[in-house]
C-alpha cells in the first residue's frame, strides 16, 4: 500500500514543479518519491557549530557561519564577472561569491537581514570567500524541521547552477516525509534484525535524512548498508540456486584410475595446501547433480594447470572428454606441451587445435572427438567452430577468463545436449568483495599460496634518469645467460605515438646493444599473428636474448631464462597489468628482477602504484589497493557497473558487513529457497517489487 504510493512520479511532489523533475530526473536519477526517499546523504554537517568570521582559518574544510549582506557588487568582464556580497557578522567580513546564475541570485538576496550561510572558504588576496554558499534565512532555519545534523545529499553542477541547492533537495525531503507520513513498510525479517542488531527500516529512513543523534544516524547508515548488500547478494545467490536446480550437470562418481594412477605415481610435486583445497571444491561440484559453473583465481605461478590436469582426469575416469581453451596461440602451445607428457604416462589421448591447425591433423580431431577415442583437446578459439563436435564433452576449461566474452562461454555450452562442467581460470586476481559482488552468482575457488621454493622477484622503481645505469645491469644479466623483456606502453587513444615510442625506443636499444654480440625481438600489436608468433618463438628458444613489447606479451607466456622485465613509463599502466607484466619473469631458477622505469613527475596514485609493487608480491594485495584507488566500477569495467553502483554501501569500506550480508542471503535462501515462509513476507515483498519497479534501487540491473 505504502509502497504504491512511493512509486508516484517526482512531479506531484509539493514543491517540484515540470522544470524541477526533469532536472532530477536526468542529474539524480530521481523518478518516483521512491527514489528521492533513497538518496541517501553524502555526508552530514554538525549545524549546531557556528564559526565566528575572525577564526577562519586557511583549511578549514566547510563552515557554517551567521551574520548579514552589508553590500553587493558586480566585478569583473564577461567571463570573469561575478556576483559579490560582503557578509559580515560582529567579529569580520567575507566575501561570498557567484560565479553563475548571477542574476536570480542578486534578485532573492535581501540586505541587512540574518543568514546562516554554509561553504568551503578560499583565502584570495588575503581575503577569505565562499563561492556558492548555501544560504537559509535565519528565521526558516530556525523553524526547519531538520535537525542539527544536516545531509549534505549528492547533487551535480547542473543542479546548483539551476538553483537546487542542498537546501532545496532537504525541503523536498521534508515535504515527501510529511506526504507519505512515515509509514515505511519493513523488508527484513525479524529474524534478520534482532540478530544483527539492526534498526528498523522506518527509523533508518528517518535518521538517515533527519539524524536525530549521531548513534541513530550510525544505526540507520549500518541497517541501509546492510539491506542493500543483502538484497544485492540474495539476487545472485538465487540465481546460483536456480542454476543449479534447473541446469543438470554430468554426475562424475567415480574418481577413478587415472586420476588416481597420477596422483599416486606421476605428481611431478607434491601439491600446495590450496591447489589440494581447490581440487576438492571441484570434485564436489562435478559429484553432484548440478552443473559446476566455477571461477579459479590463482596468481600467476600459482599452479593453475595441474589443477586443471586433475580436473580433466576425473572427467576421463566417467568416460566423458574434456577441453581446456587458451586465449593465445602460443599459450595454447605452452599448455599442449605440459600436458603431453602427463597424458602420454598414463595413456591418454590429447592433441592441439588451433587457426594455424593443417586441414590433415584437424580432420584427424574431428574424427577422434566424434568417435571418442580424443579425450583432451588443447586449443584456442578454433575449438568453438561449429564443425569441432564432441562425442561427449564432461568439462570444458577456460585459461585467462578475461580475454573471453560471455558469448564464447555459451557457445561452448552448446556443444553438448547437455552442458558441460565449466571452470574458468584466471591469474588476475580480484579482491574477494568485489569478487562476490560481481561473480556472486558463480562459485569461486581461490589458490592462494604459491608453490614452495619461489625466489621473490626484486622490484626497483628508477627514473629515467637511470637509464645507463639501467642497461648496465641488463648487460650483465645477459652476459650471465638471462634473457630481458622491455615492455612499452599501449593506449588505445593514439596508436600512432605508442607506435612511435616503442620505435623509438627500440632504436635506443638496438644502439646500446648491437649486433651481432645482441639479437633483439620486437613484438606489438600492428604486426601480423605469425610474425609476432615468429619473433616470439626466437626469443623462448633463446635466440635473441631481448624482447621489446608492447604489452600483448602481457598474459601467460612462459619463457623461464627470461630474469628481468623492464617496463618503461610505468605510472601509465594500472597496478594489475604492472602485476601481470611482472610475473612474466620469476620463472626459472634464477633471481629475477622487475624494474619500473618512471618520469620524475608523478600524481599521487602513480606514487602509491610505485611503491605498492614494490612493497607487494602478492596479487591480492596489489588488487585490494587496485579497488582503492580506481573504484569498483573501473576495475570491472562498465558491463558490472550496475551491480556495483551501490547508494550506501560501499565495496570497499563494507567489506565485513558484504560478508554477512552474504551469509544471511545464503541462510534464508537455503531455509526457505522460494521466500514462502511467513517470516520471510517483508523479503519476498522488497525483492519481487525489485523485480517490478525496475528503478527502485538503481542497483538491479
Ligand atoms: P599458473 O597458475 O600461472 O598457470 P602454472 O600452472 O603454470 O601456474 O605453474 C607454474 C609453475 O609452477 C609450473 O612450472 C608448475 O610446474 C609449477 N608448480 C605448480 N604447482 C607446484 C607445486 N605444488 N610445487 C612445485 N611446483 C609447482
Ligand atoms: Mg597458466
Amino acid at each position: 500500500m505504502v509502497q504504491d504510493v512511493l512509486q508516484t512520479p517526482i512531479d506531484y511532489l509539493k514543491g517540484v514543479g515540470p522544470n524541477r523533475a526533469s532536472l532530477l530526473r536526468s542529474e539524480l536519477g530521481i523518478h518516483t518519491f521512491q527514489d528521492l526517499i533513497h538518496l541517501f546523504p553524502n555526508r552530514y554537517i554538525d549545524r549546531t557549530q557556528f564559526y565566528k568570521l575572525n577564526a577562519l582559518e586557511q583549511n578549514n574544510a566547510e563552515v557554517q557561519v551567521i551574520g548579514q549582506i552589508t553590500e553587493i557588487r558586480e566585478v569583473g568582464q564577461q567571463r570573469g564577472k561575478r556576483l559579490v556580497a560582503t557578509f559580515r557578522d560582529s567579529t569580520g567580513k567575507i566575501d561570498l561569491v557567484w560565479f553563475r546564475g548571477q542574476k536570480w541570485i542578486k534578485e532573492r538576496l535581501k540586505l541587512h537581514t540574518d543568514y546562516v550561510v554554509f561553504g568551503k572558504t578560499n583565502l584570495f588576496n588575503g581575503v577569505f570567500n565562499m563561492p556558492h554558499p548555501d544560504m537559509e534565512l535565519k528565521t526558516d532555519f530556525d523553524k526547519s524541521l531538520s535537525s542539527a545534523i544536516q545531509p549534505i545529499y549528492p547533487s551535480t553542477e547542473k543542479l546548483s547552477n539551476r538553483g537546487i541547492s542542498n537546501r532545496s533537495l532537504s525541503k523536498l525531503v521534508e515535504h515527501l516525509f510529511q506526504h507519505v507520513g512515515n509509514s515505511f513498510d519493513e523488508s527484513l525479517s525479524d529474524e534478520i534484525l534482532m540478530h544483527n542488531g539492526l534498526i528498523s527500516k522506518k527509523d533508518a529512513l528517518t535518521n538517515i535524512h533527519f539524524p536525530k543523534n549521531q548513534k541513530l544516524l550510525a544505526s540507520a547508515q549500518f541497517r541501509l548498508k546492510f539491506e542493500e548488500l543483502f538484497f544485492i547478494q540474495l539476487q545472485l545467490v538465487y540465481k546460483n540456486l536456480i542454476h543449479k536446480s534447473k541446469i543438470k550437470g554430468f554426475l562424475f562418481e567415480t574418481v577413478g584410475t587415472h586420476f588416481n594412477e597420477f596422483y599416486n605415481n606421476h605428481l611431478p610435486f607434491t601439491l600446495t595446501a590450496a591447489q589440494k583445497r581447490v581440487v576438492k571444491e571441484i570434485r564436489g561440484d562435478m559429484g553432484s547433480n548440478a552443473q559446476m559453473n566455477r571461477l579459479l583465481q590463482g596468481d600467476v605461478g600459482s599452479g593453475k594447470t595441474i589443477v586443471a590436469f586433475l580436473s580433466m582426469l576425473i572427467a576421463i575416469d566417467n568416460n566423458f572428454q574434456a577441453t581446456l581453451m587458451a586465449p593465445t596461440e602460443i599459450l595454447a602451445i605452452q599448455h599442449y606441451n605440459s600436458l603431453k607428457p602427463m597424458c602420454a604416462a598414463l595413456g591418454i589421448n590429447i592433441a592441439l587445435l588451433t587457426g594455424s591447425s593443417k586441414t590433415a591433423s584437424r580432420k584427424e580431431i574431428h574424427s577422434g572427438l566424434e568417435g571418442g577415442n580424443l579425450n583432451i583437446l588443447v586449443g584456442t578459439h578454433a575449438i568453438l567452430e561449429d564443425k569441432v563436435k564432441f562425442k561427449n564433452l564432461g568439462l570444458a576449461i577456460i585459461d585467462e577468463q578475461h580475454r573471453f566474452g560471455v558469448a564464447q562461454r555459451s557457445k561452448l555450452w552448446h556443444k553438448n545436449t547437455s552442458p558441460p562442467h565449466v571452470l574458468v581460470m584466471t591469474a588476475t586476481p580480484i579482491p574477494r568483495t568485489l569478487a562476490m559482488s560481481v561473480y556472486g552468482d558463480l562459485d569461486i575457488s581461490v589458490i592462494d599460496e604459491l608453490p614452495p621454493g619461489r625466489k621473490r622477484i626484486k622490484t626497483v622503481h628508477r627514473y629515467d634518469s637511470n637509464r645507463l645505469k639501467v642497461f648496465g645491469f641488463i648487460r650483465e644479466e645477459i652476459k650471465k645467460g638471462r634473457q630481458v623483456y622491455i615492455v612499452y606502453p599501449l593506449i588505445n587513444e593514439s596508436q600512432k605515438l605508442d607506435f612511435k615510442d616503442l620505435m623509438d625506443g627500440y632504436e635506443s636499444i638496438a644502439r646500446e646493444f648491437p649486433m651481432p654480440n645482441y639479437q633483439i625481438s620486437i613484438v606489438h600489436g600492428q604486426m601480423k599473428a605469425t610474425d609476432k608468433d615468429f619473433e616470439m618463438q626466437r626469443f623462448l628458444k633463446g635466440e635473441t636474448q631481448i624482447m621489446v613489447a608492447t604489452t600483448v606479451i602481457e598474459v601467460g607466456v612462459n619463457v623461464p631464462n627470461a630474469s628481468v622485465m623492464i617496463i618503461e613509463s610505468a605510472e601509465r599502466f594500472g597496478l594489475s597489468q604492472l602485476h601481470q607484466l611482472r610475473g612474466r619473469v620469476g620463472r626459472g631458477a634464477e633471481q629475477s628482477y622487475c624494474i619500473l622505469m618512471t618520469s620524475h613527475k608523478l600524481g599521487n596514485d602513480s606514487k602509491t602504484r610505485m611503491e605498492t609493487m614494490v612493497r607487494s608480491s602478492d596479487g591480492f594485495e596489489i588488487a585490494e589497493v587496485d579497488l582503492k584507488l580506481r573504484g569498483p566500477g573501473d576495475i570491472m569495467g562498465t558491463q558490472q557497473s550496475g551491480v556495483l553502483r551501490l547508494k550506501i554501501a560501499s565495496i570497499v569500506q563494507d567489506k565485513a558487513l558484504l560478508s554477512l550480508a552474504r551469509t544471511w542471503a545464503k541462510k534464508v535462501l537455503k531455509e526457505d529457497p522460494k521466500l514462502s515462509s511467513p517470516k520471510h513476507l517483508p523479503i519476498n515483498k522488497t525483492y519481487t517489487q525489485m523485480g517490478k519497479y525496475k528503478n527502485m534501487w538503481n542497483y538491479i540491473s
